[in-house]
Formats: C-alpha cells, structure tokens, sequence
C-alpha cells in the first residue's frame, strides 16, 4: 500500500469511528463456503475456507475500502484465533478485527453488519 494510500485510509477509519453515520451499511455480510480462497474477492462477503465441517480461514475484503484481503485464522491450535458463527446467512466473527498496518481498520463483525473501533 502506497504512503498516500495508507494516510487516506487511516483518516477515514478515524472519520468513520468519530462519526459512525458517515459509514451506512446497506446489506449484511454473507457466509460464502469455498475450498480455496478465489483470487478476486467480492465486497460484502466472509469467505470461510475448509473443507467440509472443518474450516481452517475466514476471509474478506477490508470493509474499510482499502482492498486489502483480511484473512483469519479457524484452526484451534493455532493463534491468533477467530471464531466464526453463522446465523440465516448472516455471519459472526469473534473477536475484533484489527489491522495494524496500512489501514489501521479496526471492527467487529456482528450478525453481518460491521461496527467500527
Ligand atoms: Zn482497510
């Protein structure tokens, strides 16, 4: 992510956290189950990667507009540790989501909708 980039959109994940109307969400975040992770992902969608039963990553795109592909952790043993819930299609990811870097975007994923930090 280029310098200028990366000022952008740590001003507006400040912006959106001061003034939360700023950001409206107009759908929740659907549960997409794939075997791998495509290379293009759509926006408004967790990607929840593994095969059967057992899943090993959560994915999606920044909702913050960055682009950039969050991925996170499912397997148990392994930290940093997510967990993922779905309920009528609309997705849980527990705990927050914080990228440190960059963006500096910082959520939580509640029953598809996003809540910023
Ligand atoms: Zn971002």
């Amino acid at each position: 992510m280029n310098i200028i980039k990366q000022i952008f959109f740590k001003r507006l994940q400040k912006l959106r956290v001061r003034f939360p109307i700023l950001y409206r969400q107009r759908a929740p975040y659907s549960a997409v189950r794939v075997d791998d992770l495509p290379d293009v992902l759509e926006p408004g969608k967790v990607y929840l990667v593994g095969e059967n039963d057992h899943l090993w990553s959560a994915a999606l795109k920044c909702p913050g507009g960055c682009g950039i592909v969050l991925e996170m952790n499912l397997v148990p043993d392994t930290r940093p540790l997510w967990r993922v819930a779905e309920h009528g299609g609309c997705v849980t990811i527990e705990p927050s989501i914080w990228r440190k870097k960059d963006c500096e975007c910082h959520f939580r994923l509640t029953n598809g909708f996003v809540r910023w930090y």
